[in-house]
């Protein structure tokens, strides 16, 4: 499989809700199990930014504090399944963003290698 993932596509991406695996850092190209969701301030509950919304509010707050449960919720299984997790706000600034994930890759251990190695 060729190497993936770079800063480049990193970027290419980011401003939407997303998920990435076996991304890379500068000098390798072996996977990690880097999970990076790029969360919206609205839908997220961002502390800085997100808003309760004064029309329907009883349809928006739980909708919100579901959002943000499940959240936590699949933070926790990705890290039982050794997973790291990235959470980037949707108003940080792009390169920031990619800077974050760049060194959490760098940072990350390669995944061991797995039968789904041999089929690429
Ligand atoms: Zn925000």
């Amino acid at each position: 499989m060729p190497c993936t993932g770079s800063a480049t596509g990193i970027a290419r991406i980011s401003g939407s809700t997303w998920t990435a695996a076996a991304g890379s850092g500068r000098t390798s190209c072996s996977p990690r199990k880097v999970a990076v969701f790029v969360d919206g301030c609205f839908w997220h509950a961002c502390p800085e930014h997100g808003s309760k919304p004064k029309a329907n509010e009883w349809y928006w707050s739980p909708k919100l504090i579901k959002n943000v449960e499940r959240d936590r919720m699949n933070d926790a299984a990705l890290i039982l399944a050794g997973w790291t997790v990235v959470r980037v706000w949707e108003h940080v600034p792009l390169p920031e963003a990619v800077a974050t994930v760049v060194s959490t890759l760098a940072a990350s251990r390669p995944a061991p290698a797995t039968g789904d190695d041999a089929l690429s």
